[in-house]
């Protein structure tokens, strides 16, 4: 699966989930772009991913100023030339709900980041995907797909709203060759839940779920490389479910 000359943009590459897909498509030889707010983190993982391959471009950015996300979209071009993957993982979690009265707060602060900044990003990149073929990987969640108490409801409605998106923008834009699926995952190790604000053990999580564990970030970027390759050229419009079997029983 080479991805040598492709132009890959991962948002919320600091971290997480973002950060170990950026180093699985460095090490097939893509060109990365590399995209969050934290410096320190980003610089880390750019050195992760230069040992194994290129050296990405960093693009400092918050996904909820217009601006910054204009400038993922020019800073590629001007230093690639090209976009052939756009990865759409940056994404959090405020709580908020509504007996407690702060309901419309989390709600804007959770979709500025989960889904208008993924329509505008998308948008923008858009007119670039079509020239390359290239194809578009959303990261959505299972919480789009069940109600749960352990994040806030905006969070569950920001990714159901993303499974949507996703379907449409892949009706929308197949004509012109592009394709655009969705990973859901489940519970996966990363500073998720501590950057929300809420108290897990990963031990009792786990226990809840059919396969008894919770998964890597490194588990869900294999998913992401293999759907923005050519043996998923037949894909598209599809949510990819990776949660040990969690929506189908937590508890
Ligand atoms: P992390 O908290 O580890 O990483 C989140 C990433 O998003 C960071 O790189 C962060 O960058 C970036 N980000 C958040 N807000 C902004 C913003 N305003 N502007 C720019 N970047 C931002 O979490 P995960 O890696 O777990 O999450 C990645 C994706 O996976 C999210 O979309 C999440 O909803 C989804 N997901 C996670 C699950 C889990 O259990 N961990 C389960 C299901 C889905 P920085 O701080 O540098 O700005």
């Amino acid at each position: 699966m080479s991805f040598t000359d492709k132009v890959v943009i991962v948002t919320g590459a600091s971290s997480g989930i973002g950060a170990a897909t950026a180093v699985v498509f460095a090490k097939e030889g893509a060109n990365l772009v590399i995209v969050g707010r934290n410096e320190d983190r980003l610089n880390k993982v750019a050195e992760q991913c230069a040992s194994s391959g290129n050296q990405p471009l960093i693009v400092k950015a918050d996904m909820t100023n217009d601006d910054d996300v204009k400038k993922i979209v020019t800073d590629t071009i001007e230093k690639f030339g090209k976009i052939d993957v756009l990865v759409n993982n940056a994404g959090m979690s405020v709580s908020g709900s509504i007996l407690n009265g702060d309901l419309l707060k989390a709600y804007d602060e959770t979709l500025a980041v989960n889904l208008r900044a993924v329509v505008h990003l998308t948008a923008l990149a858009t007119p670039h995907l079509v020239e390359t073929k290239g194809n578009i990987i959303n990261i959505s969640s299972i919480a789009g797909k069940m109600v749960t108490t352990s994040l806030s409801l905006p969070y569950s409605i920001s990714k159901a709203a993303i499974d949507h998106f996703t379907r449409g923008a892949a009706l929308e834009l197949a004509p012109s060759g592009v394709r655009v699926n969705s990973v859901s995952p489940g519970p996966v190790k990363t500073d998720f839940f501590d950057n929300a604000g809420t108290v897990i053990s990963w031990e009792i999580i786990a226990s809840r779920i059919p396969l008894k564990r919770c998964s890597e970030p490194e588990e869900v970027g294999d998913i992401i490389l293999y759907l923005a390759s050519d043996k998923a050229k037949g894909i598209t419009g599809s949510d990819f479910v990776c949660d040990n079997g969690g929506l189908l029983k937590i508890g």
